[in-house]
Parts: C-alpha cells; sequence; structure tokens
C-alpha cells in the first residue's frame, strides 16, 4: 500500500528538494529571489540547474523543457534532451544558462502583431516562483513568455505583474492599520473545475465532439437532469477508477487535489483542489487540464472541457475562488474580531467592491469565449451581468454605516464616526447564492463566470490590477489625511453609495434582473464580440498603465487574439456543422424518409390499409430535409462570404449577426428531425447513449 504522504510532490523539485539538494549559499539566494524577487545570480543558477538535472535524471527524466502559457490558452513546450557530446563521449548537462533563458522556435503562437516576424523567435524567462516538475520523461520548468522588446506574449507575465501590483498597493494599506512586518500580500486562488466524462468509443463517432469539443447536433434525451439524481449521487465504478487514478498523478505532481464530486448533468463531475497562490493556482490548474485529459484516455474515457457540451443540460465552468493574504498568514477578507480587524476587513471589502463596479466589463472580457456564450445565462450558468452577491449580514452592516444608522445586530452601536464606532458582526454562514457571477462566500470571493477550458489567469489579472489600482486611490487618500478614523469612515461611505448598484442578493437567473440591471446601469455583455472591443476603453487602458500591468499595445494584441480565437472557434463549428448536414444527417433523413414512403406504398397499394404514421412522418421529414438543405447551403455561403472581412472585430460581428443564427436553424431541423427518424437510421450516437454511456 503507497502511502499518499510518500508520493505527494514526489515529481516536483520543492522546497524540500532544494534545501536537500543546494549548498546553503546557494539555497538561501535561490530563497531571496523566489521570495523578494531579486535577480538571480548566474553561479547560482549553474548550481540550480545542475541539482535539478541530477534530481530529474535520478527520477527517470530524460529531457527538459521551459513549460510556458502562450496566449492560445494551453500550455506549451519544446523538448530538449540533456544530452551533450563531448571528446570523452555522451555526458548529461543542464546549464544555468539553459535553465533561465530558453528561446523556442515559437513564431507560430499567436502574439497579435506584437512580435515582427524577424525578431520571432520570443524568449522563455525562469519562474522560481513556481516549482519545476516532472512529467513523463521531461523536466518541465515553468517559464513566461516574451518578445525581444520585452511585451508579454504570455498569461503568466501579466499575471506576476498583477501580483506584484496588488501586493504593493495591499502592503500599503496593512501598513496604515499597524502592520509593520508583512513583507507581501499574496492574492490566493482555488480553481474549482467541472468536466464530463463520456466514453471514447462513442466520442470518436461524433465529428462535432472530435474537431470542436462540443455536439453541434442533438435533440433532448427523454431524461436529463431533471430528477437531481446525479448531482453529489454514488460515484460510478469506472468514474472512480478514473478520479483515484487522477488523484494520485496530480498528487505526484504536487497539486493539492482535495474533492472529487459528480455535478448537476449526468457524466458531469468537479474537482477542487486546495487553494494556494494564484501563480502556483494557474500552472495547477493547467496541469489539471492536462492531466485530466491524459488519464481518461488510458481508462478508455474522453474528458470533455468544453463550456458547454450539450445543448439543455449544464455547461460546464470554472470557481475562481480569491483571496488577499499576507505573508504572516493574515486573510484580508476575513471579518476580524476586533474593531480594527473589521475595519481593515471593510476597506478592503470595498474597495473590491468599487473594482467589480467600475471594471465589470473587464471580468466579463476574462471570461469571454465563443463556448461560454452559450453558457453564460443558460442553464445554471451566472449570467452574463456581473453583479456582487454579499449576503444579507454583510449587507446590513453596510447599509448601516452609508446611512450613519445602528446596526441592529449589535444593540448600543450607534453608527458615529470613526473606527471604534465601526460595528462587530458575525461571518455570515447563512445564505450562499448560487446565481451570483461573484459571490462573498464568508472569507474569500467566488467568480463563477469562467468557463471550464480557460486559463484562469485572465481573470485573476483583472481582478488583481483593478483591486491594486483602487487600494492605490484608497491608500493616497488614507495616508495624506489628518484624521485617519473620520477620513476612512467617509471614505467607507462615499464608496458604497458610489458602487452600491453593483451589489445583489436576489435570483440572478431570473429576467426580472435582466431589467433591474439594465436600469442601474450595469453592462449586460451577451457575447464575445459585444464585450472583448472594451478591452481597449480608455478607463481600462489607463488602469493597466498605473498599474503596470499591459502597455496600450499589449492589450491591443491581446483583444485582436481573443477575436482571432472566437472566429476560428465558431469558423470549424460551421464547417464541422455544414460537414455533418451534408454528408451525414441530410442523407440518413432521405433514406429514412423514403422507406418510409416505399412502406406507405406498399400498406396503401398493395394492401389499401392506412399508414397514417408514415404519411405525417415522412411529410414533416421531407419538409425539414428542405430547411436542411436550403441552411445547409446558406451556411457555405455565409462561411465563403464572411471569410475575408479583414478588421477582426467587424468580422466578429458577421459571425455574431450572420454565421451564428444560420447554424442556429440548421440545428432546430436536424434536432427535430432526429426526434422523428428511426434510431437505426441514425448516422451519430445521441444525447442518450452520450450521457449515460459511462457505467
Ligand atoms: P464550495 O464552493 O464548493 O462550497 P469550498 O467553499 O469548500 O467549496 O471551497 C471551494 C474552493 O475554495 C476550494 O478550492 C478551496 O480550497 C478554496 N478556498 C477556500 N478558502 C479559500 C481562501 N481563503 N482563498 C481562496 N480560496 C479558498
Ligand atoms: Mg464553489
Amino acid at each position: 500500500m503507497e502511502r499518499i504522504t510518500d508520493y505527494f510532490g514526489s515529481l516536483v523539485f520543492n522546497d524540500t528538494v532544494m534545501k536537500a539538494r543546494l549548498s546553503p549559499e546557494v539555497y538561501g539566494s535561490l530563497k531571496k529571489t523566489i521570495e523578494e524577487g531579486s535577480a538571480l545570480d548566474n553561479n547560482v543558477a549553474s548550481a540550480v540547474a545542475e541539482a535539478m538535472k541530477d534530481w530529474a535524471t535520478e527520477h527517470g527524466a530524460t529531457h527538459f523543457t521551459h513549460w510556458f502559457q502562450p496566449l492560445t490558452g494551453i500550455t506549451a513546450e519544446k523538448h530538449d534532451s540533456f544530452i551533450s557530446n563531448t571528446d570523452e563521449g555522451v555526458i548529461l548537462e543542464f546549464s544555468g544558462k539553459e535553465l533561465i533563458k530558453g528561446e523556442p522556435d515559437a513564431s507560430s503562437f499567436p502574439s497579435g502583431g506584437l512580435r515582427a516576424t524577424f525578431e520571432a523567435r520570443g524568449y522563455t524567462a525562469w519562474d522560481p516562483t513556481s516549482y519545476a516538475f516532472i512529467k513523463g520523461k521531461t523536466l518541465c520548468i515553468p517559464t513566461a513568455f516574451c518578445s525581444y522588446g520585452g511585451e508579454a506574449l504570455d498569461k503568466k507575465t501579466p499575471l506576476l505583474r498583477s501580483m506584484e501590483a496588488i501586493s504593493r498597493q495591499a502592503l500599503r494599506i496593512v501598513r496604515l492599520f499597524g502592520n509593520t512586518d508583512a513583507k507581501h500580500v499574496d492574492t490566493c486562488v482555488g480553481a474549482e473545475q467541472e468536466y464530463f466524462l463520456i466514453d471514447k468509443k462513442i466520442h470518436g463517432q461524433r465529428k462535432d465532439l472530435v474537431f470542436t469539443g462540443r455536439t453541434l447536433f442533438g435533440a433532448k434525451p427523454p431524461k436529463g437532469q431533471e430528477l437531481d439524481d446525479h448531482y453529489f449521487g454514488s460515484i460510478k465504478p469506472r468514474v472512480a477508477e478514473f478520479m483515484e487514478d487522477l488523484d494520485k498523478e496530480l498528487w505526484r505532481v504536487g497539486i493539492l487535489a482535495k474533492t472529487e464530486h459528480n455535478e448537476a448533468a449526468p457524466a458531469q463531475h468537479e474537482l477542487a483542489p486546495i487553494y494556494t497562490t494564484t501563480n502556483i493556482a494557474t500552472d495547477h490548474n493547467q496541469l489539471t487540464m492536462e492531466l485530466m485529459q491524459k488519464v481518461a484516455a488510458r481508462h478508455g474515457l474522453v474528458c470533455l472541457l468544453h463550456e458547454k457540451p450539450f445543448a439543455g443540460v449544464n455547461g460546464s465552468g470554472k470557481h475562481n475562488n480569491w483571496s488577499l493574504r499576507t505573508d504572516n498568514g493574515v486573510n484580508l477578507l476575513k471579518p476580524g474580531d476586533t474593531p480594527y480587524e473589521n475595519a481593515q476587513f471593510l476597506l478592503f471589502l470595498c474597495a473590491v467592491i468599487k473594482a467589480v463596479d467600475e471594471y465589470a466589463d473587464l471580468l466579463r472580457i476574462s471570461s469571454a469565449t465563443a463556448g461560454n456564450d452559450h453558457r453564460l445565462g443558460a442553464n445554471e450558468a451566472p449570467p452574463a451581468i456581473v453583479s456582487m452577491f454579499l449576503g444579507s449580514e454583510l449587507t446590513n452592516v453596510l447599509c448601516a454605516i452609508e446611512n450613519d444608522t445602528p446596526y441592529s445586530k449589535t444593540e448600543r452601536m450607534e453608527m458615529l464616526f470613526g473606527v471604534d464606532s465601526l460595528p462587530k458582526f458575525l461571518r455570515d454562514t447563512t445564505d450562499r447564492n448560487r446565481t451570483s457571477p461573484f459571490a462573498f462566500t464568508g472569507n474569500k470571493f467566488e467568480f463563477r463566470m469562467l468557463g471550464a477550458p480557460s486559463s484562469i489567469a485572465d481573470t485573476n489579472v483583472m481582478l488583481n490590477a483593478a483591486v491594486a489600482d483602487v487600494l492605490c486611490g484608497f491608500a493616497d487618500r488614507l495616508e495624506n489625511c489628518s484624521d485617519f478614523d473620520t477620513e476612512l469612515h467617509e471614505l467607507l461611505k462615499e464608496t458604497i453609495k458610489d458602487h452600491k448598484r453593483i451589489l445583489f442578493d436576489g435570483n440572478g437567473y431570473g429576467d426580472e434582473w435582466v431589467k433591474e440591471a439594465e436600469k442601474r446601469g450595469l453592462p449586460n455583455f451577451k457575447t464575445t464580440p459585444d464585450c472583448m472591443i472594451h478591452l481597449l476603453d480608455e478607463k481600462n487602458a489607463d488602469m493597466f498603465a498605473r498599474t503596470g500591468v499591459f502597455s496600450a499595445a499589449e492589450l491591443k494584441s491581446r483583444c485582436d487574439i481573443m477575436l482571432d480565437n472566437y472566429m476560428k472557434t465558431v469558423g470549424i463549428e460551421a464547417a464541422t456543422m455544414a460537414d455533418m448536414s451534408r454528408r451525414q444527417i441530410m442523407p440518413a433523413v432521405s433514406a429514412y424518409s423514403a422507406e418510409l414512403v416505399s412502406r406507405l406504398d406498399k400498406k396503401t397499394a398493395s394492401y389499401r390499409i392506412t399508414a397514417k404514421y408514415e404519411l405525417k412522418t415522412a411529410k414533416r421529414l421531407s419538409e425539414l430535409l428542405d430547411i436542411m438543405a436550403e441552411k445547409t447551403d446558406e451556411l457555405e455561403q455565409t462561411i465563403d462570404k464572411i471569410k475575408d472581412i479583414e478588421d477582426v472585430a467587424e468580422h466578429s460581428y458577421a459571425i455574431r449577426d450572420r454565421l451564428l443564427p444560420v447554424m442556429e436553424a440548421l440545428r432546430a431541423a436536424a434536432d427535430e428531425a432526429e426526434t422523428l427518424t428511426a434510431e437505426e437510421y441514425w448516422p451519430f450516437p445521441t444525447y442518450e447513449k452520450l450521457l449515460f454511456s459511462v457505467n
């Protein structure tokens, strides 16, 4: 019996390994780099590289790679072996230079025009704050990916910048509350990951799943998730084996996989790790998604990470649980025991409220993908409107502060000016609103808009940068005031007054909320093309410039890349639909209706008996076939017509307004035809088979 504690992190070059294998001087110097961001000395790098190579080869590694996260959203790697040819023969070698910097031939990664082709290489740089690990036979070194001009070409670089920005500003605030020993403030994240498991053989029979990760056709099965019998239900043996195997793989690479359970839809599951520093949480989530797919394949399964693999069934999201913690372990989003702690908590809370209100568009953008457009606002997913849930306790506290009224739970409390008069209150553990896209859950915020396949980097970049910027404004004001208590009280009051429109505790899935949100002036960006362009709005560009997270050129490139990604995704879907319709569905429907007609003939002509079913069905199927033929033509023509639109934004609008409606109409006709066609005629497995295939 292997014990978890024996193998947890066994494939990670972590602190324990470093301490054991590096000289005290080298270890100390590396530690300083990790904790304080000081530059790494060449000799230290060489010593670390040597130790890493020895450790990795002892664990079976033959290659190393700079592991990075280009803007495609997945991770990239280029493997080099450790071997080197010398006069004495082949030796294993890994230099400090190779550890610190790499030059992948990465000209095919998207750069949105940032990297002219003559300097197409860009370079990767070691991020010593995330541990190296072994995957298969390869030592993976987490790295950032930049152009030679220093522009970020990846997701990690801005994330590290945003973490630094928020640390700097949060430190200024805690200093004001008398914390003199904290050296930095970390953002922490726990990312809950939803996914579907489908039998591999059945999956392989559907071109839409193979090419696009979601079903482009499919009528609703007789049984869906109505009974809620899958949610937290007992886990099927084959799934349990997958989860057990996955946990082991994750634990070996040091990922704190904690809970595994079924989700609401049939075949849907969730994995949640224990939270950790945002940078590491992001790397771990990328690795988790990769390992999920690998382990699934070993079990004859396919792990679907698409945001909305099945129409009419719950989509898959990723919940980004976010908090702020000082390096001496104080969670700044936890209501405290003393008035001072509470005042500090309320200040951080108000900073998040203001940030989320002012930069709601950025949070929406961070979750915008072609796939998530189908998920947001449908079947138990948050709407596309960003709002914030606080719960009744906190809402009452804020209300009392705003109006200078007594806070009901503390009888003697008069809301006078000053820190001492701020109410003391209990942690709200009662209602947890599942319909809110951004909910306070006791000591952290949970952002629920992200789709399952997205990297959590973008969301945390937006959140960190926006909150850092607000904290900077708060600190400027409080550092220079003459009466801290009065100023603080005024600041809280003002912030609540100005930004309470973002607070909403009601049902986020209801239609009334859409109307109410509009009245409040909250943005409701339904699709990716609607929101993406706002990334470049002046207020956003200014905020990113102030916090040093993105330059204007970097923002523009990101906007272009995300829109390009949207266009390519929908483009592949449209082409796949046309193909499936023309070569699979229409021939099947045609064959079946012909079969019905020949039976009809036989019955009526030869035997003179009625054939109402055959007649009615054949008639309707023929009508549907006509619609499909027409829509398929239209789809192909539209693909052709819009493919040369140069401007990315214009192109994305054309997809939204001209392509997607045709796809929808084609699907509606095909789905109805499916319900009328004999099972053995249908050319690929239906929802029923897909959703109930794994036992
Ligand atoms: P659920 O949201 O399903 O009720 P939990 O609240 O227990 O589940 O936790 C969800 C995720 O939030 C887990 O990944 C957990 O580690 C993470 N989490 C818990 N506390 C914090 C915190 N202070 N900061 C960030 N993430 C946290
Ligand atoms: Mg959750």
